[in-house]
């Protein structure tokens, strides 16, 4: 934890921008001479698009997703000069916000593509364009059969500068998933009929797939906030948050005892509770309630007792050997204590509980 702390404040989520610049780096050279480009949708991924577009741009990064148009121009504010990609696309009605953040949308069905060279045409140039191509993942994405449309009446693109085309993996974290190579087959075969652009197939776990997958440019998020989700072997990030929460009391449960709503965790013998003072509303999932989830006190571990409530979580350091006092912080993110792992406790996945971390928190960036 960086100093100072606000009395005041519950619980302190440091974010090292440091090492997002470095796993950025790390990424972009493991994929050079690819470009890799940083998905900073939903706000950095919870981490503050304000703080981490900057640092990702210091680090020299030209290309950035985000999701929403709103997104963009929060986006185009912190990076006047790089690209910015909107893979929502174009919403119903909603192209003017593309237009004055000079983003290129990302486009997905024929629909959109209408829209968009409507747009054109309304600012007398050629706007910049991607295409989204399913390949796989029946998300987003132009079907086969609007690819074909496409393709025997490229009017359709007239009017629009298509600079890249991309497709969006399913299994990418699982190496072993014969999807990968079908995906692969059939993203190269749809864009082989499409205008000559730049071609994007891999995100964070794609691009650890090998060379093959890399094209001209990659489009990792997860991965340069630390996030390893990749199941086959080790990835050239590390983990870039630490989240401690407050003890605002602790109490002595006498056996037969039960703590927290619905009396679900009940002492088996004289125990020491400690209150701490982050929840559900905090982006702890109410699901770790029970769960083999262990904080951290200093070097020892301990264990949440009872129900995760909104505000609060009770743990168990009747063991805890360093006694706990009021004040002090308990580690429920940081070194050993993954948001893989508190995901997989928790019965979902790292990047929802990287996602939903609580603006309640104090946030210190490191270096500030
Ligand atoms: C979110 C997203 C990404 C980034 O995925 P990560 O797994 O976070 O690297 C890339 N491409 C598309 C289309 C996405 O929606």
């Amino acid at each position: 934890m960086i100093l100072p702390l606000p009395a005041h404040a519950p619980g302190v989520l440091t974010i090292d921008l440091a090492t997002i610049a470095a796993n950025w780096r790390a990424l972009a050279s493991h994929v050079a001479p690819a470009e890799c480009a940083a998905v900073v949708k939903a706000d950095a991924y919870g981490l503050g698009a304000a703080r981490v577009i900057p640092a990702l741009a210091d680090a020299g990064c030209r290309t950035f997703f985000v999701a929403t148009a709103e997104e963009a121009l929060e986006a185009r504010a912190l990076a006047p000069d790089a690209r910015i990609l909107v893979l929502d696309g174009v919403l119903t009605g909603g192209t003017a916000a593309l237009v004055t953040s000079a983003a290129t949308p990302v486009l997905s069905t024929p629909d959109e593509i209408a829209d968009w060279r409507a747009a054109t045409k309304a600012a007398g140039r050629r706007l910049p364009a991607a295409l989204h191509v399913d390949s796989g993942l029946n998300r987003l994405g132009l079907e086969a059969s609007a690819i074909e449309t496409l393709v025997r009446e490229p009017l359709r693109l007239d009017g629009l500068d298509v600079r890249l085309v991309m497709s969006h993996l399913a299994s990418a974290d699982d190496p072993a998933d014969p999807k990968n190579m079908r995906q692969l087959a059939a993203f190269r075969e749809r864009t082989a009929k499409l205008p000559q652009a730049l071609r994007s197939l891999a995100a964070s776990d794609g691009l650890m797939l090998g060379q093959a997958f890399h094209f001209d440019l990659v489009r990792p998020g997860y991965a340069i906030y630390g996030g390893q989700a990749f199941r086959g072997g080790e990835t050239p990030v590390s983990p870039a948050i630490t989240l401690e929460a407050r003890v605002l009391q602790v109490r002595d449960v006498a056996p037969g005892e039960t703590v927290g709503y619905s009396g679900s965790w009940t002492a088996a013998r004289r125990s020491r509770i400690a209150i701490v003072a982050a929840g559900y509303a905090d982006g702890i999932p109410r699901t770790l309630s029970g769960s083999s989830y262990r904080v951290k006190f200093g070097s020892e571990t301990a264990s949440i007792v009872g129900r995760v409530s909104m505000d609060l979580i009770t743990i168990d350091v009747t063991d805890v050997k360093h006694p706990v006092a009021r004040g002090d912080l308990a580690m429920l993110l940081g070194p050993g204590l993954s948001i893989e792992s508190m995901g997989q406790a928790a019965g979902t996945i790292g990047y929802e509980i990287l996602t939903r971390l609580g603006r309640r928190f104090h946030r210190v960036y490191a270096p500030s």
